[in-house]
C-alpha cells in the first residue's frame, strides 16, 4: 500500500469490509489505472478522439458497437434516456430537461425503483423523461409491460443488482423481447456487475457500468451499446452531459482499468477473498449468539460475503449495535449493514488491503467479548437508527 496521507488530512483511517461504497470512495484502484492518471494529467489530447479510443476498448471487452466514458453510472443513465429522447436534434438536446417531444415516457419496473445513493428514476427524470412506473414492488407481468408501451414511449430501464426486489419481476430476456416486438429500447443499470457481456447478449440496446467499482477505475460511468444509441447519447455532452463532465484522467484511467480487468488473476483474487471469509469464519464461530455464513453474491457476481447473524438476547449485542461500535472503533470498521434490522450484517472481502483482514477478526472479537462483560444487552431501539439517520449530513459541514 502506498503512503496513508489520511492521518495528516484528519480523516479517519477507515477499514471497508461493506463492498464498492461510493461514500467511502467506491473501490481501490487499479495501479495500471493510477498509472495512467498520471501519464496523461500533463498531456492536452482532443477529448472525443480520446473517448473514440475508450469506446474501442469498451466495445472489445462488451461485446457492444460503440461505447464511452461518462462521470458516473447515474449520469449514464440520465445520459442513456436523453438520447432516446432528443436523437440527433441538437436543439433538443440543449433544451433539456425540457422537452417537446411527446416520445418521452420511459418504462420502469416498480420493483426496480432503488436507491443506490439516490433514487433511480430521479437520474431519468433529469433527461427530461417521464417515468411510467409498471406492475408493483414484488410483482411486474407480461400484461404490465405490453400494456404500458404506447407511441410515446422512449425507452425502458431496467436495473440489475442486489438493491432490487429479487423475485416476481420480469427478466431481462423477457423484458427485452417485449419492448423490442414494440421497438422499444432497453437500457440496463448494471453498475455493479462483474459481466460485461452478457446483458448485451441478453438484448439490451445500451448497458452502463460503474467505473470505479468492481474495475477499480477512477470514477466514471461506462456506457456501451448499439452504436446510434450511444451516439446519441454522447451528443448530449452539449447539454446536461456538461454537468456530469469526465476528464482526460477519468477517461485514461478507466480505459487502463478496463484491460487490467483482462489480465486480472480473477481466481487468485476469489482464493484469497476466501482465506479472508475463512478467517473471519473461524473467529467467530463458537462465540455465543454468533452465526457466520458464507453467502454467494445476491446478482452472482463472483463474490461471496460473510453473513453475521446475530442473535442480541445471547450476544448481548444487536446487530446494528455491533456495526456502530466497529465504525466508531480504532481503528473505524464499516461493515455492510443495510440489512441490520434483520439481525444480521455482512463482511464484504474485496476491497481489502493485505493485512486488514486480520485486523477485523480481532476487533470483532473485542467488541463481542464486551458485550458480554455488559451488564444491559446493547441494543438501540431500531426506531431510533431511521430517526437520527440522516443527523451528520443535514449538519454538515459541522
Ligand atoms: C452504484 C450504482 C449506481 C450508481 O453508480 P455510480 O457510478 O456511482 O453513479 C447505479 N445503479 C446501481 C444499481 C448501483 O449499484
Amino acid at each position: 500500500m502506498s503512503e496513508d496521507i489520511r492521518p495528516s488530512l484528519g480523516l479517519r483511517p477507515v477499514i471497508n469490509v461493506s463492498g464498492t461504497m461510493t461514500s467511502l470512495g467506491a473501490s481501490i484502484a487499479v495501479p495500471e489505472a493510477v498509472a495512467a492518471v498520471q501519464k496523461i494529467m500533463p498531456q492536452f489530447v482532443e477529448m472525443n478522439d480520446l473517448q473514440r479510443k475508450a469506446g474501442d476498448i469498451i466495445a472489445r471487452l462488451t461485446g457492444a458497437e460503440a461505447g464511452f466514458i461518462t462521470a458516473s453510472c447515474s449520469s449514464g443513465i440520465s445520459l442513456a434516456v436523453a438520447g432516446t429522447i432528443t436523437g440527433t436534434d441538437l436543439l433538443a438536446v440543449e433544451r433539456l430537461p425540457e422537452v417537446r417531444i411527446a416520445k418521452k415516457e420511459v418504462l420502469v419496473q416498480v420493483g426496480h425503483m432503488v436507491n443506490y445513493g439516490a433514487p433511480v428514476d430521479q437520474a431519468i427524470r433529469l433527461a427530461g423523461a417521464t417515468v411510467v412506473p409498471i406492475g408493483q414492488a414484488t410483482s411486474t407481468h407480461r400484461f404490465h409491460l405490453e400494456n404500458a408501451i404506447t407511441e410515446n414511449t422512449a425507452a425502458a430501464v431496467y436495473v440489475v443488482s442486489h438493491h432490487v426486489v429479487d423475485y416476481g419481476l420480469l427478466h431481462l430476456s423477457e423484458f427485452v423481447e417485449i419492448c423490442h416486438a414494440r421497438g422499444v429500447p432497453v437500457i440496463v443499470d448494471a453498475a455493479s456487475e462483474y459481466d460485461l457481456r452478457g446483458f448485451l447478449e441478453t438484448g439490451a440496446d445500451i448497458a452502463l457500468y460503474s467505473g470505479h467499482k468492481f474495475l477499480g477505475g477512477p470514477t466514471s460511468g461506462i456506457v456501451a451499446g448499439k452504436k446510434e444509441l450511444v451516439r446519441h447519447a454522447y451528443l448530449q455532452n452539449l447539454g446536461i452531459g456538461r454537468g456530469m463532465k469526465v476528464g482526460k484522467e477519468s477517461i485514461f484511467g478507466v480505459m487502463a482499468a478496463l484491460e487490467a480487468w483482462e489480465t486480472r488473476d480473477h481466481e487468485g483474487i476469489r482464493a484469497r477473498e476466501a482465506g479472508y471469509l475463512d478467517l473471519w469464519k473461524a473467529t467467530l464461530s463458537g462465540r455465543l449468539g454468533v452465526n457466520p455464513v458464507i453467502d454467494p453474491d445476491p446478482t452472482n457476481n463472483p463474490l461471496d460475503r460473510l453473513k453475521v447473524i446475530i442473535d442480541p438476547a445471547e450476544a448481548r449485542i444487536t446487530a446494528w449495535d455491533l456495526a456502530a461500535a466497529l465504525a466508531a472503533g480504532d481503528p473505524p470498521i464499516i461493515v455492510r449493514d443495510h440489512e441490520a434490522e434483520h439481525h444480521y450484517f455482512y463482511l464484504d472481502p474485496c476491497n481489502l488491503h493485505p493485512g486488514q483482514e486480520a485486523i477485523v477478526a480481532r476487533r470483532l472479537g473485542e467488541e463481542l467479548d464486551k458485550a458480554q462483560r455488559s451488564n444491559a444487552i446493547i441494543a438501540t431501539p431500531i426506531e431510533e437508527l431511521s430517526r437520527h439517520r440522516f443527523d451528520g449530513l443535514l449538519s454538515w459541514p459541522d
